[in-house]
């Protein structure tokens, strides 16, 4: 394991020669670091090679570093949320990644339009069917899309979702192309792509190569950049 600049900088060529081996423009993928139980150290560090986009799982955690790091930086929330901390995480973050159900997302709303603000969101998919893992059937992402849909402060953006562990990221391939295909399907039925080309936030340190092979345009990497938690 290098340093977080020289973690970075390889990602980022690992990304490129994905995104070129795919046939696509290497700028259509964003890489979020995700920066769950790192130190401020780490994140200026990451900060300091040009990193503005970053990723944290847990609202108190999260609260704690905006607060410290402040302006300039966005904050993706990849955390389960909980209705009731709807107030901070509309606040706090710039993205949420991990809507997943109607309630979540009209206390989210409520907040939101205390604030005057929109939120760029993306509806997680739980592809694998996994009874431990948060989001939304595959089945049921349409619905769940439509309601959103109603309303105007969530700006719906695309999809996310994170495939059953495996060791193996070929493993990984089928979930993430069904995830794309699941993204062109909403698209093609009106439920998705009112906001810019739809975003699909997939892939980790173990499989984000092979997630942008099958159309990923945002990464969430943490331990191939930071190091071990
Ligand atoms: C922790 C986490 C990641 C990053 O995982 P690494 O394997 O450390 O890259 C990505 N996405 C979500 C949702 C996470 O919770």
């Amino acid at each position: 394991m290098g340093t977080v600049a020289e973690n970075i900088e390889a990602i980022r060529a690992r990304i490129r020669a994905a995104a070129e081996r795919a046939g696509r423009d290497p700028d259509s993928v964003r890489l979020v670091a995700v920066s769950k139980r790192q130190s401020l150290a780490a994140i200026r560090e990451a900060m300091a090679c040009g990193q503005r986009v970053f990723g944290e799982n847990y609202l108190q955690e999260a609260e704690e570093k905006v607060a410290a790091l402040g302006q300039g930086l966005v904050w993706h929330c990849i955390g389960h949320l909980q209705s009731n901390k709807a107030r901070i995480a509309a606040e706090i973050f710039d993205c949420i990644e991990t809507l997943d159900r109607p309630k979540l997302a009209k206390a989210l709303e409520i907040r939101l339009a205390e604030l005057g603000k929109i939120m760029p969101i993306l509806v997680q998919v739980n592809v694998g069917g996994e009874a431990q893992k948060a989001g939304v059937a595959p089945k049921d992402a349409g619905q769940l899309c439509r309601e959103l849909q109603q309303l105007s402060h969530l700006r719906l953006q695309g999809l996310m979702t994170m495939p059953p562990f495996a060791e193996d990221p070929e493993e990984s391939r089928g979930y993430f192309r069904q995830l794309r295909l699941l993204g062109e399907e909403l698209t093609a039925q009106g439920l998705l792509g009112q906001h810019g080309p739809v975003q699909l936030s997939m892939g980790m340190s173990g499989d984000f190569e092979v997630a942008i092979e099958e159309g990923a345009t945002l990464v969430r990497v943490g331990t191939a950049l930071f190091g071990e938690r």
